[in-house]
């Protein structure tokens, strides 16, 4: 059989694009995903004690796209949902991101909003040119907060520290003057109604998509006959690491099922003293599922292991840099994700980019 397209990888680019191609163009399309499940980091499932989990990390849909929220909208319902988050310092929950809230909870002050940059800037250490996740840390909090909430938290999360760090690493943490307290402030956020697993299999419902699972495209893509190649596997691997191969971030996983019917004050918890582990979900707090059990995870974050997060060293900018040159000169490819483009994209950014590559580069040609 011909297939018009082969898409590598059943996570959120492969199906946007899929999705994409079979309603717009109505061509078929082979999804190739070496895992026996869709959904790529994005899968959940019910675990034995029938809570809804997800297999590779919390999850929460937040964007200010509008048209990225309204095309995911067509494949599921929200379970309207603002994620908090507590992290546990000087034996205390406080809120994170800092704003004022936290300032005054752990300084034990009161502090109002326009109290706030005085206070802030008697702390906080001048930089020039900030850099690293040190400088932006150091520039906006001071070195008291830096390295209660920030710097252990960051060497735990990724194996150094944070002065050899990219700045966009603790900057994408606002730091706040005012007392909200959502770690997102986005205007679209929530968790799909029923999970994120059975949104995608919505979005790959279209007769024309079919899904081989349990597979790795190099095991078969010769003996298939296609037209078009769209790669959402690790960029360096289709290469062969021809290059060398680029480094990535991984987390070991525990789940732990309790017998009560809450664990923690809020969803996700952050351990940036204590502890191996970085962060504890627990899902039930994210869902909105009612049980008298519930399962927990706990984060420990490792190099080896499946790839979830892209390296934010300029080493490894440099060579994914170079696999990307390789990569624009490939005939009848596309690169599109977070591992085929070796970039930090949340999920809105990763169906924002899908949706302009179909416009751009598939639709018309
Ligand atoms: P992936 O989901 O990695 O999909 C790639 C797929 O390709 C995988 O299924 C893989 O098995 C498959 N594949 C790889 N190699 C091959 C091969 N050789 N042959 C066949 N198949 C192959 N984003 C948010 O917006 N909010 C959050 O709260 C959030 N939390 C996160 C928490 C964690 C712990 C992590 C790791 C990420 C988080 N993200 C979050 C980011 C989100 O997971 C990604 O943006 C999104 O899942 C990326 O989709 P993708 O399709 O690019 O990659
Ligand atoms: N971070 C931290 N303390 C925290 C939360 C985050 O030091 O309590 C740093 C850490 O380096 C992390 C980065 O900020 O990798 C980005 O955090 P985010 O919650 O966005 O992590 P992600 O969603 O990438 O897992």
């Amino acid at each position: 059989m011909l297939f018009d397209y082969v898409i590598v990888g059943a996570g959120l680019a492969g199906i946007t694009i899929a999705e994409r191609i079979a309603t717009q163009l109505h061509k078929n399309i082979l999804i190739i995903e070496k895992r026996d499940h869709i959904g790529g980091n994005v899968y959940d499932e019910y675990d034995a004690a029938g809570i809804l989990v997800q297999m590779y990390g919390p999850h929460t849909f937040h964007t200010n796209d509008k048209e990225v929220f309204d095309y995911i909208c067509q494949y599921t319902k929200w379970h309207d949902y603002q994620h908090r988050v507590l992290s546990y310092v000087n034996g205390n929950f406080v809120p994170i991101p800092i704003s004022l809230e936290t300032i005054n909870q752990l300084y034990n002050m009161n502090l109002s909003e326009s109290e706030i940059d005085d206070y802030i800037e008697n702390q906080k250490v001048r930089i020039d040119e900030i850099k690293t996740s040190e400088d932006i840390a150091l520039a906006q909090c001071g070195v008291d907060i830096y390295e209660k909430f920030f710097k252990y938290y960051t060497i735990k999360q990724w194996g150094v520290d944070p002065s050899r760090l990219d700045k966009s690493v603790i900057g994408r943490i606002p730091f706040r003057k005012n007392r909200d307290t959502r770690y997102f402030t986005d205007c679209y956020q929530g968790n799909p109604q029923g999970g994120f697993t059975q949104m995608c299999r919505n979005m790959l419902s279209h007769p024309e998509i079919k899904v081989m699972l349990n597979t790795d495209y190099k095991d078969v893509i010769e003996s298939i006959e296609y037209k078009k190649l769209v790669y959402t596997g690790p960029l360096d691997y289709y290469f062969d690491y021809k290059l060398g191969k680029l480094k990535w971030r991984s987390i070991r996983f525990i789940f732990e099922t309790h017998d009560c019917e809450s664990y923690q004050p809020v969803a996700s918890t952050r351990w940036p003293m204590d502890y191996e582990y970085t962060r504890i979900t627990e899902f039930k707090k994210m869902t909105g599922q009612k049980s008298n059990k519930t399962t927990i995870l706990k984060e420990i974050p490792c190099d080896d292991g499946e790839f979830f997060y892209t390296f934010p060293t300029n080493e490894w900018k440099m060579l994914a840099q170079q696999y990307r040159e390789l990569a624009a000169r490939e005939r009848n490819v596309i690169f599109i994700g977070r591992l085929a483009e070796y970039k930090y994209y949340d999920m809105d950014d990763v169906i924002r980019r899908a949706l302009d590559v179909f416009e751009k580069e598939i639709k018309y040609m």
